[in-house]
């Protein structure tokens, strides 16, 4: 028997409209390439995403149709997300940082008929438009009196231009909720970039799922900061999740330097920030030396690569905000698990809790996950046994856009399809997943594993060291042997040897590396992660001691 409920579609065009109607006065608050201040309401920003859509149909792009966008955090990206997806096309997130190259093989691959980009990005574009035939339309994402001049790029119009004179009602198609409404490339560290394509179902269960209490908590009483790029996995989904609850959206643009985006935390009363550790970083770098407080910020959520535990620390001790360490993949929207204590957990000694807020976290309610050993059997949930990470759900991808014919999942005795996310794991009984690696960089010693991540995070403990890389070299006796490549902070000096005595008992005598390699700067990639093949390049021609 079948329930009696309504049938209704999980759309994209809902939540905007939802955030017009309860949330109307809630802010979106934009720092501008251009340097200043740009803010509006949820009411205007739905009117100009219907304008999107509008501009759209007069463009004469089809349902399904890619609409690509190389932009950084902003009203007018916001308002692409709401408006493309909302009218049945896809939007397409371009990492900017990427090689123009790949760019260009990007939108090629995707086969974007518009490209909407901001002007900072104007030479990558000059440097690929002759290279992708399929784009009927480059829109810059500015003024018509901003619009760059001699730039040879060809049908070029100014976003404001483009939806200016169109009307700012739409009726939004209701579409099937499992229509493709979003792409994002993962950064192909190993090969050309694949897709995800998200649905207007898999990204409303992640918008839902990401507000919960124990995941980020969002409410309308919420300033939410997603320094997390909008063109990297939906910025965590934050976009969507605020509009559901009608927080107030605060948009760095492209001043992600520590400086611009503490003074926008406290001049907006930002209450929950989103970022990779890299950033922090950075927001670090200013804050402590200035001895400056947060008056407003009360949490934020870290991941993308392992939050280093010092910086769980600083945060608490000194700043009084709570980490909230997330992991997760463009694969998965991006969400699966995110560090919260549960009841029983408040009793134990801070040390304690420090522990356990240091792992991954638990799963979001929608996301199942399991380890693995090699020849696929399930491994114990002891906190201890490592094993292949499978993850499934309904924000998970089946497979890859263009790549139909290949399955990347693996089948369980009831037939389920699981996603291998390429990392190893260690779960415990509470269900808290800590990653000890990728997969590709696990290092393995004698038989047994070393968590590069360990080496990573007890080398960034140190006060001199800025960034650690570890990696494992080649050793006859051993098969491999673990190195650590550090940076040091500015005008910080640290000895290899005073570094190695740093690991005396924090780690095993045999996981401890084996050396030190300083450098200048450790690689990132184009998401602000370490580029461990980079480092790995670097050490060409290297000995172990
Ligand atoms: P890409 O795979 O293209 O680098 P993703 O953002 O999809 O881009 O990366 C997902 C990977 O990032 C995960 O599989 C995991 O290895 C790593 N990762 C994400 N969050 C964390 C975290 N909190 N701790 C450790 N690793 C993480």
């Amino acid at each position: 028997m079948l329930g009696l409920m309504q049938h209704q579609p999980l759309l994209i065009s809902a939540m905007i409209e939802h955030a017009a109607r309860h949330h109307h006065d809630g802010e979106i608050v934009s720092r501008r390439v251009e340097g200043d201040i740009h803010r509006y309401t949820y009411t205007e920003l739905a009117a100009r995403s219907r304008q999107v859509a509008n501009a759209l149909d007069a463009s004469s792009v089809a349902q399904g149709d890619r609409v690509a966008s190389l932009a950084w955090n902003g009203y007018r990206h916001m308002e692409l997300y709401f408006g493309v997806s909302g009218s049945g096309r896809v939007l397409h997130t371009i990492n900017p940082r990427l090689h123009p190259e790949q760019v260009a093989w990007i939108i090629n691959h995707a086969e974007d008929v518009i490209v909407c980009f901001d002007t900072t990005f104007t030479p990558i574009i000059q440097a690929v438009h002759s290279k992708c035939p399929g784009v009927k339309q480059w829109v810059a994402l500015c003024d018509a009196d901003k619009l760059p001049a001699d730039t040879g790029i060809p049908q070029l119009l100014s976003y404001e231009a483009w939806i200016g004179g169109q009307a700012t009602t739409y009726k939004w198609p209701d579409l099937d909720e499992n229509t493709a409404s979003s792409m994002c490339y993962t950064s192909g560290t190993t090969g050309n970039p694949k897709a995800a394509l998200y649905s207007h179902r898999s990204t409303t269960l992640h918008a839902y799922g990401a507000a919960l209490p124990d995941v980020m908590c969002l409410s309308a009483t919420d300033a939410v900061l997603p320094v997390v790029p909008m063109f990297h996995v939906n910025a965590w989904g934050l976009p969507y999740a605020a509009a559901i609850t009608g927080a107030k959206v605060v948009f760095p643009g492209p001043a992600m330097d520590g400086k611009s985006i503490y003074e926008l935390v406290e001049a907006e009363g930002v209450t929950m920030a989103a970022g990779v550790p890299t950033i922090w970083q950075m927001l670090l770098g200013h804050i402590l030396p200035n001895n400056l407080k947060f008056s407003t910020l009360n949490r934020t959520v870290i991941g993308g690569s392992a939050c280093p535990p010092a910086m769980i620390k600083t945060f608490e001790d000194v700043l009084n905000v709570k980490v909230l360490h997330a992991w997760g993949m463009t694969e998965m929207s991006p969400l699966g698990t995110l560090g919260k204590l549960k009841n029983k957990q408040l009793q134990l000694s801070e040390a304690e809790q420090q522990k356990i807020l240091e792992k991954q976290g638990r799963t979001v309610y929608g996301v199942d996950m399991k380890i693995v050993n090699e020849n696929g059997e399930d491994q114990p949930w002891d906190g201890k046994t490592y094993g292949d990470l499978l993850v499934r759900g309904p924000w998970i991808i089946s497979k890859y856009y263009k790549q139909e014919g290949n399955d990347p999942l693996v089948y369980d005795a009831q037939g389920r399809g699981w996603f291998p996310t390429g990392d190893v794991a260690t779960i415990d009984a509470d269900g808290f997943m800590q990653i000890t690696d990728r997969s590709k960089d696990v290092i393995k010693s004698g038989g047994e594993w070393i968590s590069s991540i360990d080496i990573e995070n007890i080398a960034m403990a140190h006060p001199a060291v800025a960034m650690a890389a570890s990696i494992g070299m080649p050793h006859p006796k051993w098969d491999e042997r673990p190195i650590v490549v550090v940076s040091l902070k500015p005008g910080q000096q640290v000895t290899k040897e005073e570094l190695l005595q740093f690991y005396d008992g924090k780690l095993a005598k045999w996981q401890i590396p084996d050396d030190v390699v300083f450098v200048e700067a450790i690689p990132l990639g184009a998401t602000g992660k370490m580029l461990k093949t980079k480092v790995r390049e670097s050490l060409q021609g290297y000995q172990l001691p």
